[in-house]
């Protein structure tokens, strides 16, 4: 029984995808994973084959390394099985890569794009950058105020740049209404679906027209490898995937292995990661030390209902703020941490903390809120990564750095 054919994998549940889909037969051979393919050349039979490869540019078809081999592809067609209404998936050397490739496809010059105040960093830099660079303006919002959204567009808006929950300050904003209103103005919606992943967000389905993926984080899963993906609808593949053929983007097929099998558990440590994060996020809503937990998964933070209403799951990833004290009080508290390493990158199977200070990372939304709530009085975050290790154990570790952040 071949069950990677990904057609007899319609209607089944999430978790028997993420173990069986992209593994067809002719790709593994016969052994479970496909083989690492590594071949920049590709062989013909005789000159006149060599001059129809070139001609069929299509998936799953021999031609030159850059096309890919049956490595790769078994990944972008098990992204692909994993995303409701996705034509295709394509794969890029870095999450950041994704997030450039798919801007340098929809836009020109001239285009106007709009992007999340709350976007990942590199993605807000991007816009000053490299998309000025090439003529293209960026526009700045905050994605929980929908009327200044709306009032943003014009007759330039090509592209919205989206991302829940936002990076860092994790606010949760109405997708579906914000995908709506772009498509309603005849611009693309762009969602940056590391946090939930097409496990925790089916984008397509709600909406959205290009879902993007670090798969440096959740999909590879092991803090071990780079790469990123952008998943869409026919027209709007087809066109990801010529301008990636234009730049010139490749992954090794020793790292989409490595994806792969990243991948496979993808369900499970997602699970687990949510499990132990809610337990973590509801023991530091109890703490005296604690202003506010940032974490929508957690009944009753910020943004929880919107969660609850549009997105499947979640994963171990959420920030908090102290109440009071000094920045120097908040990074003896990390320093302090024996479990959690200081990194950036999450989405591993260990723990991560790193200081937040989202004040320099925002253009028209503030930190903290200033709307009276507890989080006025804050200053100094925290984002933790919560891995596979036992919640119990990261809680004493949790309780212990709080001792050291006490003590000024
Ligand atoms: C890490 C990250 C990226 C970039 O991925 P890289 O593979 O590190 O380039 C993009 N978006 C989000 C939300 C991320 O956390």
């Amino acid at each position: 029984m071949i069950l990677s054919d990904t057609k007899s994998l319609e209607g089944a549940g999430p978790a028997t995808k993420v173990v069986n889909a992209g593994r067809r037969k002719e790709w593994t051979g016969p052994v479970v994973n496909p083989p690492v393919w590594r071949a920049s050349t590709h062989l013909y039979e005789n000159t006149a084959a060599l001059a129809e490869g070139p001609r069929h540019n299509e998936d799953g078809r021999f031609f030159y390394g850059r096309r890919g081999a049956p490595t790769q592809w078994a990944l972008a067609e098990a992204l692909t099985a994993l995303e409701p209404g996705a034509a295709g998936t394509v794969l890029y050397p870095s999450g950041v890569a994704a997030i450039a490739g798919v801007m340098l496809t929809i836009l020109k010059p001239g285009d106007v794009v709009l992007i999340t105040d709350n976007a990942y960093d590199p993605s807000r830099a991007m816009g000053k950058g490299l998309l000025t660079d090439f003529g293209i303006e960026p526009r700045y919002f905050d994605p929980l105020d929908v009327a200044g959204y709306e009032a943003l567009f014009c007759e330039r808006t090509r592209a919205v740049l989206l991302e829940a929950p936002g990076s860092l300050s994790m606010e949760m904003c109405d997708l579906p209404l914000l995908a709506k209103i772009a498509r309603d103005k005849g611009a693309i919606s762009v969602l940056d679906n590391t946090w939930a992943s097409s496990l925790g967000f089916p984008a397509l389905e709600r909406g959205i027209d290009i879902t993007l993926m670090a798969l440096t984080k959740h999909v590879g899963g092991h803090s071990d490898l780079m790469m990123g993906s952008a998943s869409a609808g026919a027209d709007l593949y087809a066109k990801l995937r010529a301008r990636a053929q234009q730049l010139g983007n490749v992954v090794s097929p020793d790292d989409a292995a490595l994806a792969l099998r990243g991948l496979r558990t993808l369900d499970v440590r997602l699970r687990q990661e949510t499990a132990s994060a809610l337990k973590i996020a509801e023991w530091l809503a109890q703490r005296p030390e604690v202003a506010q937990v940032l974490c929508p998964m957690l009944p009753g933070a910020p943004g929880h209902d919107v969660w609850k209403r549009d997105f499947i799951g979640g994963c171990g990833l959420f920030s908090f703020v102290f109440k009071g004290g000094t920045m120097a009080d908040r990074n003896r508290f990390i320093d302090a941490l024996g479990l959690f390493g200081i990194g950036y990158s999450w989405g591993g199977f260990e723990s991560l903390a790193i200081p937040i200070d989202p004040a320099g990372y925002r253009s028209v939304m503030t930190w903290p809120p200033v709307d009276g709530s507890d989080l006025a009085e804050a200053r100094h975050g925290v984002r933790l990564t919560i891995g596979l290790e036992d919640p119990a154990d990261l809680i004493a570790d949790i309780e212990q750095a709080l001792t050291a952040w006490q003590q000024a």
